[in-house]
């Protein structure tokens, strides 16, 4: 298939290139310059633009930092058109970002307009899912679309679930990693809780891991530097999933439930704690580097 791609950021760069390895015609583009280098380099083709990558596509994927940015993307921004204005085909777009719902309904609503299908398909599974190419997508839009959608999908992920309508994506999107935040600080918590009380963090990780403490980022993205090789911890928390971006899902998790009326006090503490880390210098790196919260002092 012949698939535009736009965003190659952590998540973006190894997702182009499975489609890539899938045999699909893909065209890239991205703001940054070496990251498009990069994908070409890899056998796809680079557009100077957006709307360039897009020119005959059947597929247009995005995958870009936070809803500002998709909603420029396809609505336009400062009185500039946007993508949906300037295709000339009718193209099935896949949005990948993780946005609000609120958001998500909104660019599904003004491609719905002129006859193209948007879904809202955030995935999970960090970088590691998307180089293995075993993401989950969670994809809210109508069911046509979604089938039309996953057998391209299953180039880059490994379970493809149908949310609901547009929005639903985001929404169950938002539930987990709201539960990731929490689950990443209470892990960072007792491994910092064990350390200052005598115990080796591998050894500790080890015996929480096979207790009823183990949870998704205990057991693949271990915060503490050195115990897991490969983690973002052991790379000086280069690379991975931004504690911003971390700090943004909170936030949306926030807005969701002032608008629904409910109430995530374990939500907020996270949002909170991400929000601190990020105010002191660390929104450019991983969001596992949430430990360093934790060693102040040491
Ligand atoms: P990133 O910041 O590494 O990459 C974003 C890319 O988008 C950058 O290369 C940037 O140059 C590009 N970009 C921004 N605006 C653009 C525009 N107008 N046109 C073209 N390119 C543009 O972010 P990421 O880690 O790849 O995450 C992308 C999305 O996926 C976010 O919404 C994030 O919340 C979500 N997500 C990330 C992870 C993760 O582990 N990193 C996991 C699941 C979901």
């Amino acid at each position: 298939m012949k698939i535009a791609f736009i965003g190659l950021g952590n998540m973006g760069a190894p997702m182009a290139s499975n489609l890539v390895n899938a045999g699909h015609d893909v065209t890239v583009f991205d703001l940054v310059e070496s990251a498009m280098q990069a994908l070409e380099n890899e056998g796809a083709n680079r557009a100077a633009t957006a709307e360039g990558a897009a020119k005959g596509a059947e597929v247009v994927i995005s995958m870009l930092p936070a809803g500002v940015h998709v909603k420029g993307l396809y609505l336009g921004r400062d009185g500039a058109p946007g993508l949906l204005d300037a295709l000339e085909a009718k193209p099935l777009i896949i949005d990948a970002s993780t946005i609000s719902p609120e958001d998500a309904r909104t660019v599904a609503a003004a491609a719905k307009k002129k006859g193209l299908t948007w879904l809202d398909a955030p995935v999970s599974g960090g970088v590691g899912g998307a180089k293995a190419g075993t993401l989950t997508f969670i994809v809210g839009g109508e069911a046509a679309g979604f089938e039309q959608a996953k057998p391209v999908l299953e180039a880059m992920g490994k379970n493809i679930f149908h949310a609901g309508d547009s929005g639903a994506g985001q929404v169950a999107k938002i539930c987990n990693n709201m539960l990731l935040g929490i689950l990443m600080s209470g892990t960072a918590e007792a491994l910092a809780l064990g350390v200052k009380n005598g115990m080796d963090p591998a050894v500790l990780s080890e015996i929480m891991k096979q207790s009823s403490g183990g949870n998704w980022a205990l057991n693949v993205y271990n915060p503490w530097p050195g115990v897991m090789e490969g983690s973002a911890a052991s790379r000086d928390y280069q690379g991975g999933f931004l504690t911003d971006l971390m700090a943004k899902d909170l936030g949306l998790a926030w807005e969701l439930a002032l608008g629904s009326k409910s109430t995530v006090p374990m939500g907020s503490q996270a949002r909170n704690l991400f929000a601190l880390h990020s105010a002191q210098g660390n929104g450019a790196i991983d969001f596992s580097s949430i430990q360093k919260l934790y060693r102040a002092g040491e």
